[in-house]
């Protein structure tokens, strides 16, 4: 699969995301194309455009020098999609894996999306002294991920299944 080029406001190159990603930053206004692959266009229900080579973003966001996501609670959530780590519900609060009462930090690596009940169910306890195992590991998200909490995004990893590439 292709990936696309995003620039920021100032035409600096930022990042690159899929074509999905790129094609729904247009569609939501984040972003303007550039430059587009010719022969490519996206096309899904309400939706024909070229595939998006080189898009830019219509704001300008501040991209940390290490070009990582400074952890904050908000990207934990947006990174879990808001599902609780535990249960797969939804999640409003972030729970430390490692409790901090016990040396645990705020990094991507020790905290995760949780429901409040099961947040206060854990309390002060790792998941193995509470049995509540992880139903998928934290990890650190990618640059392009820090560009997209950046931008607001309210998901890292979804993407709309109503798009096909179809050679034009
Ligand atoms: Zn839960």
């Amino acid at each position: 699969m292709r990936d696309t080029l995003v620039l920021n406001a100032s035409f600096e190159p930022l990042s690159t995301v899929t074509l999905n990603r790129a094609v729904v930053l247009v569609l939501q206004d984040k972003a303007v194309v550039e430059q587009s692959h010719p022969e490519l266009r996206m096309r899904g229900a309400a939706v024909d455009i070229p595939a998006p080579r080189v898009i830019r973003l219509c704001r300008y966001v501040r991209v940390p020098f290490r070009r990582q996501a400074p952890w904050s609670r908000r990207g934990v959530l947006v990174r879990d999609r808001h599902r609780c780590a535990y249960c797969g519900r939804r999640a409003t609060t972030v729970d430390h894996v490692v409790p901090r009462s016990r040396g645990g930090q705020d990094t991507w690596l020790n905290t995760v999306a949780s429901c409040a009940e099961d947040n206060h169910r854990k309390a002060d306890r790792t998941p193995e002294q509470a049995g509540m195992p992880l139903l998928r590991e934290p990890f650190e998200p990618t640059p392009a991920d820090a560009m997209l909490l950046a931008l607001g995004a309210d998901e890292f990893a979804a993407l709309p299944d109503w798009l096909a590439l179809d050679a034009a």
